[in-house]
């Protein structure tokens, strides 16, 4: 129960200062506390926190508290390991236990499935579906990619970090505890050899200037490192000297490291998007490889890859467990990336065909198939929701496939493609999903379209922040005749 006064009309107005007792964690992560059936969040606090907050907006049935000062520490509040994570727009939950995170996304997954999709799932019980979500081992220094924006700060210094939440002030940050230790190193001297030779940063407001953000990239399995810089213009001043620089590095610290790609990502839109269509390379090749389980996948700047590589294993591994293949099956791997999991499944699948809409994409895939020799493989580029429909006319109706991988982003998948998917009767859906949400809404479609859910799994790919990965099985409720 809330501790803060009832005030007048049931709701508080904007600039009350109430003491909140938080009961309850948000979609993101923020705290959540009830006056009387009237709903207030509260950033930076929760579960268990006594607050005291100034209430910033009040809306009719739920309103915005900024945190002032913390009355009782909540059990599961630890300090946060970096300096800068209130801040900083990275990080969402830095101030609670891993352990909480963990129990607290468990519990975001069950409560979509079972106000969205109308599942009977319990987090934390031994109910039929939800088994025991998979957390890091040691969840800092997990990414494999970072984009640093680059800018001038007050006092007219050059600096690198992330930006601020919901803003584009640039937060100073090389040394980001969720960031691999090599980062530090490379920006250091990118920085350095900017101010050397005088090399302006990008003013996103005046449109003006040359570098905009520093994309790394490294290979966790093959030390393979790429630098890319994303410049507002075609080339860079003194080329050379950067490029000898970056190679003389001496990365000995963070591990067995070696940069083998150096490359230019040319951006001169006026745009919030980070990556500009256009590459070229410095030194170098324009990829980096890296490998999960046997496979080895070629990554460029623009494709899309996992960003926690010892968590990807574990989802993959998952989503392989819950296809159930024998050999013999065919499956189809729907929103495939650069064919990740199309080439995890094909070594125990008969035949997998993959689909993506980003043509680069599908170009990787079809190279990471040939580099590993795997042959049963086949990529179609476009969306999911045209492609899949328009094989399944042009087979008069006959399409089917024993597995359907689905993997969509956020806003999960199409109705004409689950329609579709339901036509073509396979007996296992195995759904990956970074949204619990959509993910249910999906789920409920194809439940009430002759599906079961048997099997649900959480998989923490970004620990310190709000997301969470999960992957589901569905079965068939009538067998094939
Ligand atoms: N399964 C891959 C990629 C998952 S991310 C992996 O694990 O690496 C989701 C992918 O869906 C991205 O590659 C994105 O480009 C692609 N995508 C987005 N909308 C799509 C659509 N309508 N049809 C097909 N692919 C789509």
């Amino acid at each position: 129960m809330a501790k803060g006064k009832k005030p007048e009309n049931a709701a508080c107005q904007k600039n009350d200062i109430l003491t909140l007792e938080i009961v309850d964690m948000g979609n993101q992560g923020e705290g959540v506390a009830r006056i009387e059936g009237y709903t207030l969040f509260v950033k930076d606090a929760i579960t268990g926190d006594v607050v005291r907050g100034k209430v910033m907006k009040a809306r009719k049935h739920f309103g915005y508290v900024k945190l002032l000062e913390i009355l009782t520490p909540s059990p599961y509040r630890v300090e946060p390991a970096c300096p800068v994570a209130r801040q900083c727009g990275g990080c969402q939950l830095q101030h609670c236990s891993y352990e909480k995170q963990l129990e607290w996304k468990e519990e975001k997954i069950a409560n979509c499935l079972r106000r969205i999709g109308g599942q009977s799932v319990f987090a934390g019980s031994d109910s039929v579906v939800m088994e025991a979500i998979m957390g890091m081992e040691q969840p800092s220094h997990y990414r494999n990619k970072a984009q640093f924006p680059v800018g001038m700060n007050q006092e007219g210094k050059l600096v690198a970090g992330f930006y601020a939440g919901r803003t584009h002030r640039i937060v100073e940050n090389r040394d980001c505890m969720i960031q691999h230790p090599c980062n530090q190193i490379l920006i250091d001297a990118v920085l350095e050899y900017m101010e050397e030779y005088r090399v302006p940063s990008y003013d996103e407001v005046a449109h003006q200037g040359l570098v905009r953000h520093i994309l790394i990239r490294v290979g966790v399995h093959t030390g393979e490192v790429m630098l890319c810089l994303v410049i507002n213009g075609k080339r860079i001043p003194h080329e050379k000297e950067l490029v000898d620089k970056i190679l003389s590095l001496d990365f000995s610290t963070s591990g067995a490291l070696r940069v083998t790609s150096i490359c230019l990502n040319h951006n001169t839109e006026r745009t919030n998007a980070i990556l500009g269509q256009k590459v070229s390379v410095l030194s170098g090749r324009g990829y980096i490889e890296d490998c999960i389980g046997d496979i080895t996948y070629r990554i460029s700047p623009l494709s899309f890859y996992q960003v926690n590589p010892k968590q990807t294993k574990k989802l993959y591994d998952t989503a392989l467990e819950y296809a159930g293949l024998t050999g013999n099956e065919v499956v189809w791997d729907l929103y495939c990336g650069i064919g990740t999991i199309s080439l995890f499944l094909a070594q125990r699948a008969k035949r997998v065909c993959g689909v993506e809409i980003v043509p680069r994409a599908v170009e990787d895939a079809i190279e990471n198939a040939r580099l590993n020799g795997i042959g049963n493989v086949e990529f179609f580029a476009g969306a999911a929701e045209d492609v899949v429909p328009a094989k399944y006319e042009e087979s008069g109706g006959t399409l089917r496939a024993d597995v359907v991988v689905l993997d969509p982003p956020r806003k999960g998948c199409d109705a004409a493609l689950l329609e579709t998917v339901v036509r073509m009767e396979p007996e296992r859906i195995v759904y990956v999903s970074c949204d619990p949400a959509t993910l249910a809404r999906d789920v409920k479609y194809l439940c009430d379209r002759g599906y079961e859910l048997k099997r649900v799994r959480g998989c923490d790919m970004f620990g310190m922040g709000y997301h969470v990965e999960t992957v589901c099985l569905l079965h068939r409720r009538e067998k094939r005749i």
